[in-house]
């Protein structure tokens, strides 16, 4: 059976001589690996398709649960997001994201969209931290783990000063706080409400400083650290910056 799909190349991984397999973000199936047969053959015309953030209209040969680039049509190469070290590694955190912490084959077309909002923001010349940050709180927050910044986690009770308790999983107020909780700035709650629920297009008016940025990115390398596996790519962006 053949089926259509838009879709983004997140990771391309060599196989045999000349084959590659790609991993796809797509709206219509999630995440999913696709054998591209022959496309490191020199001027194999599908080449492309297997570029880092190629987004495009694939068309794949579906046998059971195994997937075959038959063709594609480019929508938008992002190559914009290849030229500057700051912005490949901001949209290098996004792809990250994806594919460590979404299923396989698990439709979520809030998420796509976010993504490529995202991307587009990057390509832009949108701040790049805070492209990443908006799009760390709004995936925590689709994938059912986001923060409550007005809220404790433990009493549920609102609360002005805030700290992050990873044993408890979120933030925590000043009487729930424990030995593990680290406070937070101010300014970085500040920044993560602004942020959390803006659109995309909005970001370009919003002016954060870089140490708050990076507060904030560091909360969250921890935060998502804690339950899951650390996010490299965050890591050698919050070092460029
Ligand atoms: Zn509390």
């Amino acid at each position: 059976m053949d089926v259509t799909t838009r879709a983004l190349m997140l990771k391309a991984t060599d196989y045999g001589e000349n084959d590659k397999f790609i991993l796809l973000y797509s709206l219509e199936y999630g995440k999913i690996s696709v054998h591209a047969k022959g496309i490191r053959k020199s001027g194999a015309k599908l080449k492309f398709a297997a570029d880092q953030f190629c987004f495009g209209q694939y068309e794949l040969a579906q046998n059971g649960d195994r997937f075959t680039l038959k063709t594609c049509q480019q929508i938008e190469s992002f190559y914009a997001l290849r030229q500057d070290i700051t912005v490949y590694y901001a949209a290098c955190v996004i792809a990250e994201c994806l594919v460590n912490y979404t299923e396989e084959e698990q439709q979520e077309s809030q998420l796509f969209i976010q993504t490529l909002k995202a991307l587009q923001a990057l390509t832009d010349g949108c701040e790049p931290l805070l492209v990443v940050l908006r799009y760390l709180l709004g995936f925590t927050k689709t994938e059912g783990f986001g923060l409550q910044f007005g809220n404790c986690v433990v009493c549920d009770r609102p609360t002005d000063k805030v700290y992050l308790d990873l044993q408890r999983g979120g933030l925590v107020c000043k009487e729930c706080r424990t030995a593990e909780s680290t406070a937070l700035g101010a300014q970085v709650v500040g920044a993560c409400t602004l942020v959390e629920n803006m659109p995309y297009s909005r970001l370009k008016n919003i002016n954060l400083t870089l140490e708050i940025l990076k507060d904030a990115l560091t909360m969250m390398y921890r935060y998502i650290a804690h339950s899951f596996s650390p996010l490299k790519s965050l890591i050698e962006l919050l070092k460029l910056s």
